[in-house]
């Protein structure tokens, strides 16, 4: 028996990685001694207040007055099924915007909580023109448009401007992942008539992941107490989560308390320094990567209008193996960079700077690392010249 199980092991040794790849992200060193706290109580006068604390910052980090908004206990994904789960009846036609992965993933989702699904897709790299989903709407006359704000597969964000306006023509609700835009670039919830949003802890709030920050409108609100049955998901009914996050406070499921001082610790800082600064932050970092990549020739995926702060496609360069110098990257450097997904796999490296990573030194380190190390990794034949950047 006693071979079966190993019984002796040394202690956690993990390295210090910088994760500079489509998440999770670097946590910030004063969230990290949040979570190595003792917990208190999930029902404790303390952490109920600290709950109030969490909301309330998430409400302003997303430029909201949402009524319903908590973090769910699970991460970005367990966040985007609540929106679906608790949105969708059987045979409500549900319109998702696909133009990378997780539209994908929206559209599975909400296949499998019995939507009548239909989509409107664009190439992996480009975004959704309003006439584009006027016609989406017109066409399928959908309760729920689901519309990814920052696709993290493509490096591509979507222009927000009007769609809000246009699903509250067409009667329809405005369902918005922002899982890598909260905290790193321009939102506002309201302004835009979002009803429905869902966001993630790991990746511009500098948390480790584990946490689905949730909110929802009052128009969204009333359709869930329209609901003919009750929400098909125990775990993330938000009529039940409500009464725990609401003023009754009734236990549902034991809160990952750790995980929410990490939480509030984060909100407290992005709220510290502004959440305007934060995306101006963002953005800068975001320009300074951008002109230094180009100006060692290498190419970016997708075109500066719409190209995403949080995260850049960069293409491989013809004649480099882009597996083999992330790889590189991480085993010499402790550099994580992320690989293409689907469409892109193998054209693409995928570079986060999000939330704490966010930083001028990172870029820096990265540009320097590119020029250094890459020429040995492009075979003669097609060799691409790698010009100065920093
Ligand atoms: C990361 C990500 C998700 C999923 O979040 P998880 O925390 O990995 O479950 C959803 N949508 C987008 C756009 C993402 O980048």
């Amino acid at each position: 028996m006693s071979d079966r199980h190993r019984l002796s092991l040394g202690p956690i040794a993990t390295p210090d990685r910088l994760l500079l790849g489509p998440g999770p992200s670097n946590a910030h060193p004063t969230v990290l001694e949040a979570l190595s706290r003792m917990p208190i109580g999930h029902l404790d006068p303390l952490y109920i207040e600290l709950m109030g604390e969490v909301q309330e910052l998430l409400r302003y980090v997303w430029q909201t007055d949402n009524r319903l908004t908590i973090p769910m206990s699970g991460t970005g994904s367990a966040a985007m099924e609540a929106t679906i789960a608790n949105m969708v009846e059987p045979g409500d036609s549900v319109l998702v915007a696909i133009k990378g992965y997780f539209g994908l993933r929206l559209a599975d989702m909400a296949g499998r909580y019995r939507a009548e699904v239909h989509t409107i897709e664009k190439p992996w790299g480009e975004a959704f023109s309003l006439e584009e989903i006027e016609a989406g709407l017109k066409q399928y006359q959908p309760k729920v448009l689901a519309v990814v704000h920052a696709e993290t597969s493509t490096g591509v964000l979507q222009p927000m401007e009007g769609i809000g306006d246009l699903c509250q023509k067409y009667d329809c609700l405005l369902l918005l992942d922002t899982v890598t835009s909260l905290g790193a670039v321009p939102l506002k919830l309201d302004e835009w008539k979002v009803d429905l949003a869902y966001s993630c802890s790991q990746k511009g709030l500098s948390c480790p992941p584990g946490l689905g920050p949730f909110t929802m409108g009052p128009r969204a609100e009333a359709k869930l107490n329209a609901r003919s049955g009750k929400v098909p998901n125990w775990y993330l009914d938000v009529s039940l989560l409500n009464q725990y996050w609401g003023s009754n406070r009734v236990y549902h499921h034991t809160a990952p308390v750790n995980m929410n001082f990490g939480m509030r610790e984060a909100l407290r800082l992005l709220a510290e320094e502004g959440i305007e600064n934060a995306w101006a932050r963002h953005r800068s970092n975001s320009e300074r990567l951008w002109a230094g990549l180009e100006s060692l020739g290498l190419e970016l995926h997708v075109p500066l209008e719409r190209r995403l702060p949080t995260l850049t496609t960069v293409r491989i360069p013809e004649g480099v193996d882009g597996k083999a110098f992330s790889q590189h990257l991480l085993n010499k450097h402790g550099i994580e960079v992320g690989g293409g997904l689907g469409a892109l796999a193998g054209q693409v490296w995928r570079v986060g700077l999000m939330g704490h990573n966010s930083r001028s030194e990172n870029v820096d380190l990265l540009l320097n690392l590119l020029e250094q190390e890459l020429p040995a990794f492009q075979n003669q034949a097609s060799a691409v010249p790698v010009g100065a950047a920093v």
